[in-house]
């Protein structure tokens, strides 16, 4: 069976110092390639090496995190969007508007992140959505967008049933399901069991939001066959299915080849 994690922040210090490691277990696991969001600029430089090591099998993205959108962003996004035109990425992300840590920035989060759709919009780019308690301003600014323009993946989606049905009513969305879906209390399942298979793609947000049974410890690429598991449980179909399906939207929406 062939994976994609769609997000996975592997390049992080914290991933250093058993690479080869972590890396033999996620190819082992199936794992095809890793999609790396970026942060902030600082994390630029991580994400190019990890890439530079494995160029087919780790992808990057560039754009910046809502939670690290501050004062100084506007010098910030100009940086970034230089990028653009030095090196390929598939996407710009993670972006989007996070209420759950700041809600003072909200008017800058709004700013950075229209700006960042407007790149996705002029460079023909998916863009990758971080929404954390904060789906009606990420709805309130796509909606001023024509969704044909729109594409991309929402990512670490914990939504309700209303919001994944808004989210696949502008077109050109997938939702991205990761560990979050493998703990009980987050009735996730309940939600994706009615989400039509052409819309779901697999994360792991690695480090974060690790999957049962190994919740508490790191989270890595390797875990994405568990995420699966639970989706296929979810909707009553075969593991394989989930894999193949979610493999085939995941290329499909950064537009490559398996
Ligand atoms: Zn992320």
């Amino acid at each position: 069976m062939k994976w994609i994690d769609t997000h996975a922040h592997v390049y992080l210090p914290q991933f250093e110092e058993d690479q080869q490691e972590w890396i033999s277990r996620a190819k082992e696991a199936g794992l095809e390639k890793i999609y790396l969001p970026n942060i902030d600029l600082e994390s630029v430089s991580l994400i190019n090496a990890l890439c530079e090591k494995d160029p087919s099998f780790f992808i990057p993205m560039m754009g910046l995190h809502p939670c690290d959108v501050k004062e100084n962003y506007k010098e910030v996004l100009t940086e970034m969007r230089a990028a653009f035109n030095q090196k390929s990425f598939v996407a710009v992300g993670e972006i989007g508007i996070d209420l759950y840590w700041d809600k003072t920035t909200l008017p800058i989060q709004i700013e950075a992140f229209k700006e960042q759709v407007n790149w996705s919009i002029e460079l023909d780019l998916p863009f990758v959505i971080h929404a954390r308690d904060s789906f009606d301003e990420i709805f309130e600014v796509l909606d001023t967008y024509n969704p044909n323009e729109l594409k991309g993946i929402f990512h670490c989606f914990t939504g309700t049933a209303e919001q994944a049905n808004k989210i696949m009513s502008y077109g050109g969305f997938m939702i991205g399901i990761g560990g979050v879906i493998t703990y009980d209390k987050a009735k996730l399942d309940e939600v994706v069991k009615d989400i039509p298979m052409e819309y779901l793609v697999l994360e792991t947000d690695s480090p974060f939001l690790t999957p049962k049974p190994y919740r508490g410890k790191r989270n890595e690429s390797s875990y994405i066959p568990i995420i699966g598991a639970r989706v296929a449980e979810a909707k009553g179909l075969s593991l394989n299915t989930i894999a193949e399906q979610t493999t085939a939207n995941a290329l499909r929406i950064f537009r490559q080849n398996g």
